[in-house]
């Protein structure tokens, strides 16, 4: 999997991007993230990306124009049209499901981080293939929601978690939350890790897990646990 960015940031959402897990992926080849200035590909002399918006209003829109180059430079080098995300609170709700349906079917993905009051539609309408946002609440760029979504999918590139289990066993996988976690020591500020964590019998463990599971999703998120139940139900 590649994944290339457009940002007016490229060195923090790359550094950010190298770090741990998916530092150790990309050193070892399971994934690549690159990611592009887009103040590179503007024409004008003051390097200059955003302009006011047509019909008035506050702030300033990112051009059609230095996206778009930028934007074909990364597809004229790959040699055909990548899937080209647009993060964006007006975009459809990113999620577990989202993330597994993008790492199954792109070997490549393009993700465009807007600035500002966001980008020219022209530019959303000529190349932009799914508009995606990470919640209901508005964050000043679009460079969190692109990293929240490259490390959602390069987590999931079969090799860059030691195996599967990482991930099918964790909160969203399969339409639960996960169960409460323990570390060393057994005892601290007086609270007791469950006793039966303690036990070594696997299959009671594994029981207590999924009940865990299952009460933590029906208390936190109730419209979870009421599609599981009509899914299992049919
Ligand atoms: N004026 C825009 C609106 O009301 O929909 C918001 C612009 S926001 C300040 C600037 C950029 O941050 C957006 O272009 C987008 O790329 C990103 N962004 C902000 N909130 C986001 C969210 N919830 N999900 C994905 N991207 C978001």
């Amino acid at each position: 999997m590649r994944i290339d960015i457009m940002t007016l940031f490229p060195d923090v959402v790359g550094d950010m991007l190298c770090e741990s897990i998916l530092g150790r992926g990309q050193e070892r080849g399971f994934i690549r993230i690159e990611c592009h200035q887009i103040r590179d590909f503007t024409t004008n002399k003051q390097k200059q990306v955003d302009d006011y918006p047509y019909g008035g209003g506050r702030g300033c829109v990112m051009l059609a124009q230095p996206l778009y180059d930028c934007w074909k430079h990364i597809c004229d080098e790959a040699g055909r049209k990548i899937h080209t995300i647009y993060m964006s609170p007006c975009g459809n709700l990113f999620n577990q499901n989202r993330a597994r349906e993008l790492q199954q079917k792109h070997d490549r993905l393009i993700i465009a981080c807007g600035r500002y009051e966001g980008v020219d539609e022209r530019f959303i309408e000529e190349c932009v293939d799914e508009e995606l946002s990470i919640g209901d609440f508005v964050v000043t760029g679009g460079e969190i929601p692109a990293m929240a979504v490259a490390d959602a999918v390069c987590r999931l590139v079969p090799g860059v978690l030691p195996d599967e289990e990482c991930f099918i066993d964790e909160s969203h996988w399969d339409g639960l939350l996960e169960y409460p976690q323990y570390s060393r020591p057994e005892i601290w500020q007086n609270r007791r890790v469950p006793e039966i964590l303690l036990s070594g019998h696997h299959e009671n463990i594994k029981k207590w897990r999924r009940e865990q599971s299952l009460i933590r999703t029906q208390e936190r998120r109730p419209d979870m646990f009421e599609k599981l139940k009509n899914e299992s139900g049919k």
